[in-house]
């Protein structure tokens, strides 16, 4: 057994200052019925808590360490930028390359505006639309994440999903009132909420691929039809790549199925590591967007210098080097590999898988919308998520959060994670 008494004693006490030990609530690993482990540093694909066991790490904070922990070049980055002050309140030029890396590599963002997380990213997107149409209400995805702005708390994912939370106290009914929640990936009832409320919709808001209810990749035809209703009925498309973007490609997923939404939410990889997200899209849209218009959104610290030098470095990273070609191939083999594990095991779960991102269901039905992914036998997930973990293997501790891989993570991590899956599937069907 690896000991992780450190941990233990220090989660501890930070339950005595923090609610729930933590300061985001999938971290607690409570999914899992486990303590959470302490980390005391990162390099490359690999964690180390502070008991002095190490990880192959398939959470990378939850998507944005795409290039691994510790990459030289954007630590290099964050170092010069900090020597010349972490914030100033004022204008500074990596804020402008940075816009211009994303405008040109995802066509349908015209301007942007830097915010501090992707739930800053989502919340001021759903203002500015409302601002922009002169309508009140927003339609989401059963089992979609767009961060924890009260309006999207509705059969939302994520955290909310792995504590059996369908929303959260503290919202007004009045504010639920105005987001409308149906199925992903079902056209018919989307159809059906357009004909009953269309010219009261101001945006519709989707993750173009769920990565919040493990990994679910829609039909496009979804998409298209998302575009063609919004645009009948003149309410705005707003896709959350806040994980797809520049996961998917060196752009957003919209890139790959040329579906341009109106606004674009990012954050995670575009942050490199630091709190970022930002959202951006049509020119006479964004110009709404306060000083050039009359919405109001601000923030202290958005745009600051360290974010933007980690950013910047990231993307230039991404745009220099045919990286999206390897994850897919470590993707590849991985999926592929867990895959004949099940087949050998006679074992029939699903893997859903795109790219550098998958996630195992422990249900046999496949597993195309959020009433699907619930129906996971979550049980036997953490008997799996136990054993894993003891093989030095760190998956979300959750089977609704999705695995991600890295630039760094090798074809030994992968070979070493198959062998750990294989034991852990083995014993979590026992008993
Ligand atoms: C993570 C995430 C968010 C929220 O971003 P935070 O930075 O955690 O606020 C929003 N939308 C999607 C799709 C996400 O995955």
């Amino acid at each position: 057994m690896k000991e992780t008494i450190k941990s233990k004693q220090r989660f501890a006490e930070a339950q005595k200052v923090m609610p729930g030990g933590v300061n985001s609530p999938v971290r607690a690993f409570k999914a899992v019925g486990l303590d959470p482990l302490f980390i005391e540093r990162a390099q490359g694909s690999q964690i180390y808590d502070i008991d002095g066991n190490s990880y192959i790490d398939y959470v990378c904070s939850w998507g944005p360490l795409i290039l691994g922990h510790a990459h030289p070049q954007i630590v290099k980055a964050l170092c010069q930028a900090a020597e010349r002050g972490t914030s100033y309140g004022a204008p500074c030029e990596k804020e402008v390359e940075l816009a211009q890396l994303i405008s040109q590599a995802i066509p349908s963002i015209e301007q942007l505006r830097m915010v501090n997380s992707g739930t800053e990213a989502t919340m001021s997107a759903a203002r500015l639309a409302r601002a922009f149409t002169g309508r009140d209400k927003i339609l989401k995805f059963e089992g979609c994440y767009h961060g924890h702005a009260d309006s999207f708390l509705i059969k939302a994912g994520s955290g909310l999903l792995t504590a059996g939370v369908p929303t959260s106290p503290g919202i007004p009914v009045d504010y639920v009132k105005n987001t409308l929640v149906t199925g992903y990936n079902d056209i018919d009832s989307l159809q059906d909420i357009f004909e009953q409320w269309g010219q009261d919709i101001a945006a519709v808001i989707v993750e173009p691929i769920a990565g919040n209810m493990g990994l679910i990749v829609p039909d496009t035809a979804f998409l298209v039809e998302l575009r063609k209703i919004t645009e009948h009925y003149g309410t705005l498309l707003i896709f959350d790549e806040v994980i797809s973007g520049f996961r998917t490609c060196y752009g957003a997923y919209q890139n790959l199925i040329d579906i341009k939404p109106d606004i674009t939410t990012l954050g995670k990889i575009i942050g490199g590591g630091l709190p970022v997200g930002a959202y951006g899209g049509r020119r006479d849209i964004m110009e709404r967007v306060a000083p050039a218009g009359d919405v109001y959104q601000a923030g202290t610290l958005s745009g600051n210098p360290l974010a933007m030098a980690a950013g910047l470095a990231t993307l230039q990273i991404l745009r220099d080097n045919d990286y999206y070609t390897d994850l897919e191939e470590l993707g590849g083999l991985l999926s592929q590999g867990i895959i004949e594990l099940l087949q050998n095991q006679g074992l029939d779960y699903r893997l859903n898988h795109w790219g550098s991102m998958f996630s195992l269901f422990f249900i046999r039905e496949e597993v195309r919308n959020y009433s699907a992914a619930v129906s996971s036998d979550t049980v036997r997930f953490s008997k799996f998520y136990r054993v894993l973990l003891e093989e030095g293997v760190y998956f979300p501790p959750s089977q609704f959060e999705v695995c991600f891989i890295s630039t760094a993570h090798s074809r030994k991590d992968i070979e070493e994670t198959l062998q750990a899956v294989e034991k852990a599937l083995y014993i979590s069907q026992l008993g």
